[in-house]
């Protein structure tokens, strides 16, 4: 019911390419700027492959409102040097594996978001590219029941889902308000909170068209905020969820003692805000909950945009109005 975009029915892609080439297509920019930046470049390097890391062939990649922050010039004091390969979302096939790999080798799919730290240092060679080289301990191998493209979209919001909750000390019997509820995080949060960590109660925000989709993740409380200010309502939650920016609301509404997780925007007390970190482990943790379609990944009905359509994907995704994850497909 909630499957927005259902799964491709395409076979699985052939065992890995044996032959890598030196030169690959990929998105990049060298100036800091709106979505025009962007350029396709046919001939970038492939990346060479660290010791620890694999090179895959990216079959799948989605965006983040942090690759726009990102190529905005937001974090420019700790990014990468320009000219960038922006992404850090996708899924594809391992073709080549380094010396120290211990897991994983060619042929595998696998799924992940490739900088361990979104903004100190991010790649300078992301994934909205035919190849991109990530360190193993970042990738999980891609749950079977679920198709490249709703994969890539997974890694970096479920990540931020899952890291959130945890800070929050979230657990089960505990009721949770999600600000954003019908977005690439909130969808998961909503999932999470209900399925994985069985909360008591799980409220979230949308506007109207998004309400029935909140339900059918799983929201016991689907809150129009065209219609209703979550503020002024007389329920109060252990924990608030943030992915809008609305922090100074947030906490008007938490428990004493509760917490209240922020992404983005002013954080006032008992608020806290983080940046996530990418773990491949947590995508193995939550591998069960994806194999057997109890957490779903929700990409949004404009897409899957080809590789061609970068940047009608990026326009799209900076209205601010995606359901679930603008996914890039096929690359
Ligand atoms: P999305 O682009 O997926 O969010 C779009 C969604 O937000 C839409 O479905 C929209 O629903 C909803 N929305 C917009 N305004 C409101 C509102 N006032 N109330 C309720 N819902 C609203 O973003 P993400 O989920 O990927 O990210 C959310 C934010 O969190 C971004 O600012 C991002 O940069 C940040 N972030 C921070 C991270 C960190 O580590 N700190 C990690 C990941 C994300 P509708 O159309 O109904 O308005």
């Amino acid at each position: 019911r909630c499957v927005v975009t259902p799964a491709s029915s395409s076979p699985a892609v052939a065992a890995a390419a044996t032959e890598v080439p030196e030169k690959m297509k990929a998105w990049a920019y060298d100036e800091y700027g709106d979505a025009g930046v962007l350029k396709l470049d046919e001939a970038v390097s492939v990346p060479p492959v660290g010791e620890d890391q694999v090179l895959v062939r990216v079959e799948a990649a989605a965006l983040n409102p942090v690759d726009s922050k990102r190529r905005m010039g937001k974090f420019r004091a700790t990014d990468s040097p320009l000219p960038t390969v922006p992404g850090y979302d996708m899924a594809g096939v391992v073709v080549k594996v380094g010396s120290q790999v211990k897991n994983l080798k060619e042929g595998d799919e696998v799924y992940g978001h490739i900088s361990e730290k979104v903004l100190e240092g991010p790649k300078q060679y992301g994934s909205l590219a035919e190849y991109t080289a990530v360190e193993e301990k970042l990738v999980a191998l891609k749950p079977k029941s679920i198709d490249f493209a709703q994969a890539a979209g997974l890694p970096l919001a479920i990540e931020t889902a899952h890291e959130g909750l945890e800070r929050a000390g979230f657990s089960a019997g505990k009721s949770i308000l999600v600000l954003g509820g019908a977005g690439g995080v909130g969808s998961l949060v909503i999932q999470l909170a209900k399925q994985v960590y069985k909360a008591s109660t799980v409220a979230a925000t949308a506007s109207t068209p998004k309400l029935e989709l909140l339900r059918c993740l799983g929201a016991d409380v689907a809150i129009d905020y065209t219609t209703e200010n979550f503020e002024d309502m007389p329920d109060k939650y252990d924990v608030v969820f943030d992915a809008v920016g609305q922090g100074d609301k947030a906490v008007k509404v938490v428990k004493e003692g509760g917490s209240v997780v922020v992404l983005t925007g002013a954080v006032a007390p008992p608020g806290f805000r983080f940046v996530v970190t990418s773990y491949g482990s947590v995508l193995e943790q939550l591998n069960p909950y994806l194999e057997s379609g109890k957490v779903k990944p929700i990409v949004d009905p404009k897409g899957p945009f080809p590789f061609s359509q970068v940047v009608e994907a990026f326009s799209y995704l900076e209205t601010g109005r995606a359901t679930g994850k603008v996914v890039i497909s096929p690359i």
